[in-house]
């Protein structure tokens, strides 16, 4: 880094940073975790993960704390959740251990691209998992790359904490019902582009998806999960095909300790008419609240927004969860992990 970063105006890109790490799966064992200053990897021509789709992530975030510390939020989590994309797609797990280990490690050597407390700005960080054995077959690979880089993100809300519009269209789902779509593989990334850009064109900021048997019940919010409140409850699909969010899990605990009602549950589009507030969830902008839902194939509207802020409850949600990242609220669940 030849000059300071400007924090505040950095967008969800990629930055170089000073290192990676990684780690291979061989011979039914992992091996030592190595740092590397490459941005690149030396890949087979006929890796798995090249052919037939062999890949997970996880996505993670460390902040500058009030007092200055460097927090991990949720690592033993996402330790977990990859655990299960693993097993989905038939993929050597990572023992919670070493991912712990080298997420740590990955942050503590690039610990000056850590964004100060107060830039709304935090270091992403992303672990993978891919297949590299090189065969032709269809059938799981012998060998993996677990690796973890990070990059420094600006704050997601550049014009502040807005609600935005999202769209509802049957013609695309993102997974099938008894699919891939409770794992965190990038292809079902692949599968989603096409409906997101389309949204985007039509200016909404994310679709909202319906469940893929029946089309009845709300899924997911593009690559966010999606909570509502209403009658002072927070209200969240469930389905197979939702991919677990930390963040929505994080949220449900604050409602919760907060004396509100959580209900996961499955969620008719026709009860949109009876919400009061509405938010997409995830690591990137933690709640990113809903103005308006339009049906695009019904030409139904469900303004949730009525005057054009977020709601109550989403607010002080989102601000809680945010507190908890910045050291700046008590930590009593045990959420963050402190690097020293
Ligand atoms: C990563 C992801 C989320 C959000 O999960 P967090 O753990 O909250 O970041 C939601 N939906 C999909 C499809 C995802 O891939």
């Amino acid at each position: 880094m030849d000059k300071e970063l400007d924090w505040s105006h950095l967008s969800f890109g990629y930055i170089p940073t000073d290192y990676n790490v990684r780690c291979y799966y061989r011979d039914g064992k992992w091996g030592d975790i190595e740092v590397s200053q490459s941005e690149t990897i030396d890949l087979h021509i006929a890796a798995t993960c090249l052919h037939y789709g062999q890949e997970i992530f996880e996505g993670l975030k460390a902040f500058r704390g009030k007092d200055g510390k460097v927090r991990v939020f949720r690592l033993e989590e996402n330790a977990r959740r990859i655990i299960e994309s693993a097993k989905g797609i038939m993929m050597a797990p990572v023992p919670v251990e070493l991912f712990t280990e080298m997420v740590k490690k990955v942050v503590k050597l690039n610990e000056r691209f850590v964004p100060p407390y107060g830039s709304g700005a935090s270091l992403y960080i992303r672990p993978l998992e891919i297949g590299i054995s090189a065969q032709v077959g269809v059938k799981p690979a012998k060998e993996y790359l677990f690796l973890i880089l990070v990059s420094p993100v600006g704050p997601y809300f550049k014009e502040g904490f807005k609600p935005t519009n999202i769209c509802i269209m049957r013609e695309f789902d993102r997974v099938a019902p008894k699919g891939t779509g409770r794992w965190k593989v990038g292809g079902n990334y692949a599968a989603s582009l096409e409906a997101g850009e389309k949204a985007h064109s039509l200016g909404y900021s994310a679709v909202l998806y319906l469940d893929p048997k029946e089309k009845k019940y709300l899924d997911e919010c593009g690559p966010a999960n999606f909570f509502a409140i209403k009658g002072g409850k927070y209200i969240t699909p469930a389905s197979e095909s939702i991919l677990p969010s930390i963040t929505n899990k994080s949220l449900m605990q604050l409602a919760r300790d907060m004396g509100i009602e959580v209900e996961a549950r499955h969620i008719p589009i026709e009860e949109l008419a009876e919400i009061d507030e509405a938010a997409a969830c995830g690591t990137a902008a933690v709640a990113s609240p809903v103005a308006e839902i339009d049906d695009l194939d019904t030409g139904v509207k469900y303004v949730i927004s009525k005057d054009g802020n977020p709601g109550p409850v989403t607010t002080a949600l989102y601000n809680r969860l945010r507190a908890i990242q910045l050291g700046e609220e008590p930590d009593v669940h045990g959420w963050n992990t402190i690097i020293d």
